[in-house]
């Protein structure tokens, strides 16, 4: 682009028309690359700075970088490269896998296996992060549960997590929220380890699932692959050692370090309220330390760390980086995802909070733009034209051609066919749940629509469509494209006459007589769609090659008789009605012709 870097200087927020403009691009082809990535975004939409910054990597556009304005603590800046003299840290690990594939099973026997000194009662309340111990090496675990819980976490995933454990059985293989973790660890760049579950199952079968992996995508190690991929029973405990010890390997590998000697920092992973407590807000320390008296500062509120506990329940002065703990002394409840960072005394705190509240809204109504929320977007932007798809298939082939074929749809640039999703496997809930509120159809595709899943759908009012051939799916979805494209007025040429006589001049009638030299001449005309009331007849006069006015055909006589119509050749009167005073003179030509409102066709 340009030789010198350009600053691009964003306060709370930018609108996307501003944003075009200081890339020197026009709003439309900015909305257009948004469209290409997925990214649905409106002209006076505002977006925050790492949305911007997201859009401007997305669109790998060089040689331009944001800055915020006046925002110097903001602690969404707290992601600064390490220093010479940073740490080692555990790594954060998620498991993810299929519902009923061991995810629980294998977390709970980890943590009843490596825990021994959790006290008499062991862990009571849920808790959404856990730390273990392994070889004298500590490693966190994120438990991730709903799909809302996935999704946010798939906003903050790359900072999140290091590691994904997916979780497969050996007796049921790839299923599609399989599919799903493996997409997101890829998203979320982070390492992948496949723990091989259930092998003390009778149908269990260790070939067969890596074969099925690696159809996925994930080649196994020993196969030559890059992707490490240990048998294990979670259930009775076996190789759990192995999967730990290779959870440390890749650590080790992958060098996860962190500052401590900085500002505490870290994310939020999970807030509610408690009686007698306030606000409960577990924390992920990512860099930095923790103390308790400490004041931090997250999103719009702040507070002092009154209690800090660790998560099995026990009083922790001071947290490193990845451990998760459990805070109480935030004024309001945070939010999940949001970053927190440590300030030097409760005035800086308060004032910081007051600022990142103030970039909110400057950045919409109530919370931050994220990239997701763009995409969520969708429903609000005023973008009628933009078709959102999501697409189940049996097998992966299937989902390719659908989506190919869909591809192929020609819309002449007016729809854009914005694929929200795709997906091997029935249509989950999970799919329903990205759809709903966007015009957003789900196409299945030799899949079965659970009764509970059609349910939910309905209740939402999202469309589901399943097919067995998939060109009557490419029929509804161009159906369902032409159905977005707004309706033009076609006109269609009648015929032509020429004036032989005029017989009466008023105001707004005149009666005159003359032959049909092509077509016909008639008051109504059935409509060439077939579709609706018969269309009016309406005649331009024109004087010769002057258009002199227009006119309505009220009725058609021949030898003084009412006719339904005059054909080339004939000669009679007709009475015109007029809108406008209009003079009509021997030898004029009248060009008669239909006006409609037609769906555009693809
Ligand atoms: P999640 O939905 O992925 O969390 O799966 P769960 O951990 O709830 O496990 C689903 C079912 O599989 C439960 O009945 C577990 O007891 C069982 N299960 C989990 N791991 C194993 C295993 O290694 N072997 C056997 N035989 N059963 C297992």
């Amino acid at each position: 682009m340009e030789d010198q870097e350009k600053v691009i200087q964003i306060a709370g927020a930018i609108t996307v028309d501003e944003l075009a403009n200081e890339l020197g691009l026009s709003v439309t082809s900015l909305i257009g690359e948004l469209f290409k990535q997925g990214i649905v975004a409106t002209i006076n939409q505002r977006i925050d700075f790492d949305t911007a910054s997201l859009m401007i990597d997305e669109l790998g556009i060089s040689g331009v970088r944001l800055e915020k304005k006046n925002t110097s603590t903001k602690t969404s800046e707290i992601h600064h490269e390490l220093s010479d003299h940073a740490v080692l840290r555990p790594p954060v690990v998620a498991v993810m896998g299929h519902v009923d594939h061991g995810k629980t099973t294998l977390l709970d026997t980890l943590l009843n296996k490596k825990t021994v000194e959790a006290e008499a009662g062991g862990i009571t309340q849920h808790i959404s992060a856990y730390q273990l111990e392994h070889e004298g090496r500590k490693i966190t675990f994120l438990d991730t549960p709903g799909h809302e819980a996935f999704a946010a976490i798939r906003q903050h995933g790359a900072m999140l997590t290091d590691i994904v454990v997916i979780v497969v059985a050996a007796d049921d293989g790839v299923k599609p929220q399989t599919v799903e973790a493996i997409k997101f660890a890829q998203s979320a760049n982070a390492k992948i380890i496949v723990a091989i579950n259930k092998i003390d199952r009778e149908g269990a079968d260790i070939p067969r699932t890596m074969a099925d992996l690696s159809q996925h995508g994930l080649q196994p190690e020993e196969w030559g692959g890059d992707i490490t991929m240990v048998p294990i029973s979670a259930k009775r405990g076996d190789n759990l050692d192995k999967l730990l010890d290779m959870i440390l390997l890749t650590a080790d590998i992958e060098e996860l370090k962190a500052d401590v000697d900085i500002p505490a920092e870290g994310l939020v992973i999970e807030s509610h309220m408690e009686v007698g407590k306030g606000s409960v807000v577990n924390l992920l320390v990512t860099g930095g330390e923790l103390k308790t008296g400490e004041f931090i500062v997250a999103g719009s509120t702040y507070g002092k760390v009154r209690t800090m506990l660790d998560f099995r329940g026990k009083p922790k002065g001071k947290a490193t980086p990845s451990t998760p703990v459990t805070i109480t002394g935030f004024k309001e409840l945070p939010n999940f995802g949001d970053q927190f960072i440590e300030a030097p005394d409760e005035k800086t705190a308060r004032k910081q909070a007051l600022i990142n509240a103030q970039g909110n809204s400057d950045a919409l109504a109530s919370s931050n733009v994220t990239s997701t929320d763009l995409l969520r977007m969708m429903n609000v932007a005023d973008n009628s034209k933009v078709f959102n798809v999501i697409v189940k298939g049996d097998v992966l082939g299937s989902v390719t051609s659908v989506v190919d074929s869909l591809k192929m749809i020609d819309t002449h640039g007016e729809v854009t066919l914005n694929i929200v999703s795709t997906g091997v496997g029935d249509v989950t809930e999970n799919d329903v749940y990205m759809a709903a509120g966007d015009n957003t159809v789900i196409y299945g595709f030799n899949v079965n629509v659970p009764t509970n899943i059609s349910k939910m759908a309905a209740r939402d009012g999202v469309a589901v469509r399943n097919y067995r051939v998939i060109y009557e799916l490419l029929d509804d979805a161009k159906a369902s494209m032409e159905d977005l494209l707004d309706a033009e007025i076609v006109e269609e040429e009648v015929g032509e006459m020429k004036i032989k006589g005029v017989f009466r001049t008023e105001r707004s009638a005149i009666i005159a007589g003359g032959e049909v030299l092509t077509g016909k001449v008639a008051a109504k005309i059935v409509s060439p769609t077939g579709a609706g009331a018969d269309l009016q007849v309406f005649g331009r006069v024109y004087r010769k090659k002057e258009l002199i006015g227009e006119v309505e055909v009220d009725s058609v006589q021949k030898e003084k008789m009412a006719v339904s119509e005059l054909v080339a050749g004939e000669t009679g009167g007709i009475a015109f009605k007029l809108e406008k005073r209009l003079v009509i003179e021997l030898d004029d030509r009248v060009k008669f012709f239909t006006r409609e409102m037609r769906k555009k066709k693809l």
